[in-house]
C-alpha cells in the first residue's frame, strides 16, 4: 500500500507531543512491513533540522489557490532517521511557519487550512496518488473536506483518508474567511449542521467535526477514549457527531516506537540495562543526580514529564512536588507551557526551590534529558485530567520507572494497580491508579509508592520489572491500522 502522513508533528524533527512520536513510530512500523510511506509536513523555521538528511528541493513550483489569488511555494524533500518527509514552504508575507514556534499565533485556523491545501495541491500537481492519506488532529481536519468537495473531482476519486484524532481539547475553529480563502467558497453549504457548522457555536465552523464528518474513518488513540469521547465529556463538544458516525469510529492504542525508547540501546542514557541488568538503572539515577545538582542519597526520585497544560493536571504535579519532598522522596519535572498563566507559576517555583538538593524543574522541551530521566527516576506521576493515550507512561514502563496515573482515557488500560487491580493476577500489574482529582487522590497513591519503595525495596523492582515485560510496541497498532487502510481501500 502507498500511505501518504499528513501532519503538524513528526518526531525528532518537529515535535510538541505524542502526535509527533505517534506519526513518526507508525510510519516506521507501516515501512517495515513492506508498505510505503510519505510524510508530508510544514516547513517551520525552528523545527529540528540537524534531524534531517539530505534535505534538498523536491518541487520548486508548487502554486496553492488561496483567496481567489495563488502562492508560491518550495517543497523540501528529505530523510528524518530513515523516513521520507517533504516539508511545505509558503513564499508569502504571511510566513505561516516562520514563527519561531509550531502553535500558539492567532491565525493558526489559517495557517493549518492552507497546509492542508498545500499539501493535497502538492499530491494534485507532482502526481501522487496514494492509496491512503492518513491525517491527523485539527490541523489536517479540512484535508478530507477538500478531498471529497474538490480534489475529488480533479483526478484524485480513489484516495480515501482516515484521520486520526490525538486530542479533543483543540478542534480548529474560524469563520467563514476559511472558505473563501480555500475555495470552497458557499457559506450557507458548510454552515450546515450535517457539515463543518460548530454544534455549539453556528457563527463557526469546526475543523474537526469537518475530519469526522468527511474521513472514511476516524479514530481516536485508544479504545477506552473513543468511549469516553462518544458517551462523556471527553469529546468537547463532538459527542453527538461522534455518535452519529460510530459506525465509522473506533479507538486504536498509540505504541512506542521501541528503536527510540529502549534503556537496552538508547544513545541519550549512559548506562544501558534490561531485564537481566536491571541493577545497572541504578547507574543513570546517580548519572541524572549529577546532571541536575541534586545530592545524592537513597530516596526515590519521582518524575513529572509532559507539556504543563491543564489537561495534564498541573495543579496535581504541583503537590505531588510537595508532597513527594515531604514523604522524602526527590522530584525531578520536565516540562513546557504554552499558557503564559502556567508558565509563570512554574518559574516562580522554579525561582523559589532553586537551590532546593532534592527537586530540579526544567522548564523547557528537550527530548536528550526526557530520555535520561526515563531511566534514572524510579516513579513517572501522570496526574491527567483526561488522556486519550499517554505516551508517558508507557515508555515509563519500558523504562523500569513505575507509573503512578489517574485512572483516564488510555491511562486506565496500560497501568494496572498494584493493590487493587482485581482483574489481573499480581504479577500481571504494573503501577499506582487513582481515580478522583483532588490532592487526597494524588497522596494516597504517592504513599503506596514510596512506602512500597521503602518498606518492601524487593517488590518495588518486581513491580518495575513486571512494567518492563509488557509490549507496548507498534507491533499491534500498526496491524489495526493496516486493516484500517484496507477496509477503506476496498470499501
Ligand atoms: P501529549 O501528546 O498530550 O503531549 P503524550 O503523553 O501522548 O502527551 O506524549 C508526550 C510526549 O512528549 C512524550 O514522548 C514525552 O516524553 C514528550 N514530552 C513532553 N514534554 C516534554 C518536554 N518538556 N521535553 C521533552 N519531551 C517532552
Amino acid at each position: 500500500m502507498y500511505i501518504v502522513q499528513i501532519a503538524s508533528e513528526c518526531a525528532p524533527v518537529i515535535k510538541a507531543g505524542g502526535l509527533g512520536d505517534v506519526v513518526y513510530g507508525l510510519s516506521r512500523e507501516l515501512e517495515a512491513r513492506g508498505h510505503s510511506v510519505e510524510i508530508i509536513l510544514p516547513k517551520y523555521n525552528n523545527m529540528r533540522y540537524d534531524h534531517i538528511w539530505g534535505l534538498h528541493d523536491a518541487y520548486r513550483d508548487l502554486w496553492v489557490p488561496w483567496y481567489g489569488d495563488r502562492i508560491h511555494c518550495s517543497v523540501f524533500c528529505g530523510w528524518v532517521h530513515g523516513r521520507l518527509c517533504f516539508f511545505i514552504e509558503p513564499h508569502s508575507e504571511d510566513f505561516y511557519f516562520d514563527r519561531g514556534t509550531y502553535y500558539g499565533c492567532d491565525d493558526d485556523p489559517l495557517r493549518f487550512a492552507f497546509f492542508s491545501k498545500a499539501a493535497l495541491e502538492f499530491l494534485l500537481q507532482s502526481n501522487k496518488r496514494p492509496d491512503v492519506m492518513h491525517c491527523h488532529d485539527w490541523q489536517t481536519g479540512l484535508v478530507p473536506v477538500m478531498l471529497y468537495e474538490m480534489y475529488q473531482h480533479h483526478g484524485m476519486e480513489h484516495q480515501r483518508v482516515l484521520y486520526s484524532i490525538h486530542n479533543f481539547k483543540h478542534q480548529g475553529f474560524a469563520g467563514s474567511e476559511i472558505l473563501w480563502a480555500t475555495g470552497l467558497n458557499r457559506e450557507a453549504y458548510y454552515f450546515h449542521y450535517e457539515r463543518l457548522r460548530d454544534n455549539f457555536n453556528p457563527f463557526s465552523l469546526n475543523f474537526m467535526k469537518g475530519g469526522i464528518v468527511y474521513a472514511n474513518h476516524v479514530n481516536t488513540v485508544s479504545p477506552h477514549h473513543a468511549w469516553e469521547a462518544m458517551y462523556g465529556d471527553c469529546g468537547f463538544g463532538l459527542g453527538h457527531t461522534l455518535h452519529q458516525k460510530s459506525f465509522k469510529f473506533s479507538g486504536i492504542l498509540n505504541g512506542v516506537d521501541y528503536a527510540i525508547w529502549n534503556p537496552e540501546d538508547d544513545r541519550y542514557i549512559p548506562n544501558a540495562y534490561g531485564l537481566s541488568t536491571f541493577e545497572d538503572k541504578a547507574l543513570n539515577k546517580k548519572a541524572l543526580r549529577e546532571k541536575l545538582l541534586l545530592r545524592a542519597c537513597d530516596k526515590p526520585i519521582v518524575a513529572f514529564i509532559g507539556r504543563l497544560d491543564d489537561q495534564k493536571g498541573v495543579h496535581l504535579v504541583h503537590h505531588a512536588m510537595y508532597y513527594a519532598l515531604n514523604r522524602g522522596a526527590q522530584f525531578i519535572l520536565l516540562g513546557s507551557a504554552t499558557d503564559s498563566k502556567i508558565n509563570d507559576w512554574f518559574w516562580h517555583e522554579k525561582h523559589h526551590l532553586n537551590d532546593h538538593p532534592d527537586i530540579h524543574l526544567e522548564l523547557s522541551f528537550n527530548e536528550e534529558l526526557a530520555h535520561l530521566i526515563y531511566a534514572g527516576a524510579d516513579m513517572m506521576i501522570v496526574p491527567s485530567k483526561f488522556e486519550p493515550c499517554g505516551l508517558t507512561q508507557l515508555i515509563s514502563l519500558r523504562y523500569g520507572t513505575v507509573p503512578i496515573v489517574r485512572g483516564v482515557g488510555g491511562l486506565v488500560s496500560t497501568v494496572f494497580d498494584w493493590d487493587y487491580d482485581s482483574e489481573r493476577s499480581p504479577e500481571e500489574r504494573t503501577g499506582f491508579v487513582f481515580y478522583d482529582t483532588d490532592n487526597y487522590a494524588v497522596e494516597s497513591a504517592l504513599n503506596r509508592a514510596i512506602d512500597l519503595y521503602y518498606n518492601e525495596p524487593k517488590l518495588f523492582q518486581q513491580l518495575a520489572l513486571q512494567g518492563m515485560q509488557y509490549d507496548y510496541s507498534w507491533k499491534h497498532s500498526g496491524e489495526e491500522y493496516i486493516k484500517i487502510y484496507d477496509y477503506i481501500r476496498h470499501k
